[in-house]
């Protein structure tokens, strides 16, 4: 059997069943994964049939799903199992050149802004939220403190930071788009501030993300806890 095409039945049918079972690794492979927190956590990017795909590695789930993938060779190529049977060829896509850079200063790009599937780069501008503090009443689902709370990630990225790495990340990895989110700074504008200074255009004394990426700046809007 061979991996389907995703545009047929059969082959959407794999990459759903992919994403709801999770996938087993024989062993960890290339990139930046993470266990819990925000952003791309507990997945990983595959591409499939020319496809690229999220699917979840280090949810528990995954530890009992039916797929499974060889450990990737050196050009990210790996063998997908279903039940123990051959299915054919995924690739897990090599680290992205721009998480081998530094600021200045000395903060490592990925810990400002990740690679999320191909080419889209993702920040979460404040890493921070005043909704977090009391997890009895913040968003349940959230996991906006453990990346900080792990060194994974700083608390808040400035525009001249963002600016840097998204135009490091535009051209070692052809990175075409850019999200921004941010956790809830106050109860003014939730948010929206930060994102639309994030977002603004250069000026002559400050550089921006403008111009490198087309940027998705999404406020986070969300009701108040009771
Ligand atoms: S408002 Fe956003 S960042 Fe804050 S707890 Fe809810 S989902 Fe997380």
């Amino acid at each position: 059997m061979t991996i389907p095409t995703l545009g047929t039945y059969t082959g959407r049918k794999l990459v759903t069943d992919l994403q709801s079972f999770g996938l087993q690794l024989g062993d960890d492979t290339s990139g930046i994964g993470r266990k819990g927190g925000a952003g791309p956590s507990d997945h990983k990017t595959i591409t499939i049939a020319g496809h690229t795909v999220m699917v979840p590695v280090y949810t528990s789930g995954a530890r009992h799903s039916p797929f499974q993938a060889s450990p990737p060779d050196q050009s990210g190529a790996s063998t997908l199992l279903r039940d123990g049977q051959r299915l054919g060829t995924i690739h897990f896509p090599a680290a992205p050149r721009f998480y081998g850079r530094s600021t200045a200063d000395g903060i490592p790009y990925w810990k400002i802004a990740l690679l999320h599937g191909r080419d889209t780069l993702a920040t979460t501008v404040h890493q921070t939220c005043i909704r977090y503090a009391d997890r009895r009443t913040s968003c349940q689902f959230c996991a906006i403190g453990q990346s900080l709370e792990a060194g994974r990630t700083i608390a808040y990225k400035t525009p001249a930071q963002l600016a840097e790495v998204a135009k490091a990340a535009v051209e070692l990895d052809g990175v075409r788009d850019m999200v921004l989110t941010t956790g809830t700074p106050n109860v003014i504008d939730r948010g929206a501030a930060v994102l639309a200074e994030s977002a603004a255009p250069s000026s002559s004394d400050r550089p921006a993300i403008t111009g490198a990426v087309r940027t998705s700046a999404r406020p986070q809007l969300v009701r108040a806890p009771a």
